[in-house]
């Protein structure tokens, strides 16, 4: 069954990079609604913006949507990772500025919010994308690529920094049985020290802090408190990719290895998939398949205690 949150609930809080405050309220919607944002602060003209893959901007430090006459909504992943992984699939976000609030950097205060109102059931099938033949995209930065899975999503990430505090990590999950909310939810943006200094140049990372995201600087890791994860930042960019993921419209059935990867590029493999004839084939789903997408199972009191 499709679904969709059953009551609205509201976060605010300052954008990342814009350091703007903004109210965003998940509202409910109907079956085949998809997610859309709104951008209550647009008296005049279409303040509607699609939460699509082709309504993307290729941003490297955050997901950029926007619409036809150009009104935007910033840094959506961390939203849009918690509705995927809480299985909401049909929502309307209302926001009162250009950007999503990053709240503590992390996906969890949306997936609380969200788990805390509940899921409910629309009577109408959900259909999936299923992923019939590879596709990838590399850039300098690193590569992506979509196969063919064995029924639900699964996912392989791979990153190197320099800074030790960060380092080579690798991650390999089975999104299933509320896997998201209990391995990826809670864990942090994050950014070495000399990125900030380099964004906050460009007038970028305005709203960041050592609170909404994980500071390191060669072998340290200066926010307070550490680390939630010795792995946290691999595990954001899966958290980031699920929900660049969910910008295809339908959940996908496959497997997604990110090497080094980011927005631009997950946004890069959704272009290519919906390019490439016979790549992929929507189609509606069993029970027993839908069990096995990333927001079956999930379990509120499964998000990790430390966010
Ligand atoms: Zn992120």
């Amino acid at each position: 069954m499709q679904t969709t949150i059953r009551s609205a609930i509201s976060f605010s809080g300052v954008g990342l990079h814009s350091g703007k405050p903004a109210r965003l309220t998940i509202r409910p919607a109907s079956a085949e609604y998809g997610v859309w944002f709104k951008r209550t602060d647009i008296a005049v003209g279409d303040a509607m913006v699609p939460a699509r893959w082709d309504a993307t901007e290729h941003t490297p430090l955050c997901t950029r949507i926007f619409n036809r006459v150009g009104v935007s909504v910033s840094t959506i992943e961390h939203v849009m990772a918690a509705l995927v992984g809480c299985g909401v699939h049909n929502a309307l976000i209302e926001i009162d500025g250009p950007e999503v609030p990053i709240l503590d950097g992390s996906a969890a205060p949306f997936v609380r919010g969200i788990l805390d109102r509940g899921v409910r059931d629309l009577d109408t099938e959900v259909r999936v994308i299923e992923i019939l033949a590879p596709v990838e995209v590399r850039t300098d930065q690193g590569w992506a690529r979509l196969e063919p899975g064995s029924g639900g999503l699964t996912m392989d990430f791979h990153i190197d920094f320099a800074d030790k505090a960060i380092g080579t990590q690798n991650m390999s999950l089975d999104l299933r049985n509320g896997t998201f909310v209990r391995e990826l939810c809670d864990s942090r943006t994050f950014c070495r020290q000399a990125d900030v200094d380099a964004m906050r140049e460009q007038g970028l990372a305005l709203g960041g802090t050592m609170n909404n995201a994980v500071v390191v600087d060669g072998d340290k890791v200066l926010s307070p408190g550490g680390l939630r994860h010795p792995d946290e930042a691999v595990r954001h960019k899966m958290l980031d990719a699920l929900g660049d993921l969910a910008l295809a419209g339908a959940p996908i059935l496959g497997h997604y290895t990110g090497h080094k990867a980011g927005h631009t590029l997950t946004n890069l493999l959704l272009r290519k998939l919906f390019s490439t004839p016979g790549a992929f084939r929507m189609s509606a789903v069993s029970a027993e398949t839908a069990a096995r997408l990333p927001g079956a199972g999930v379990n509120r009191h499964e998000i990790p205690a430390v966010a």
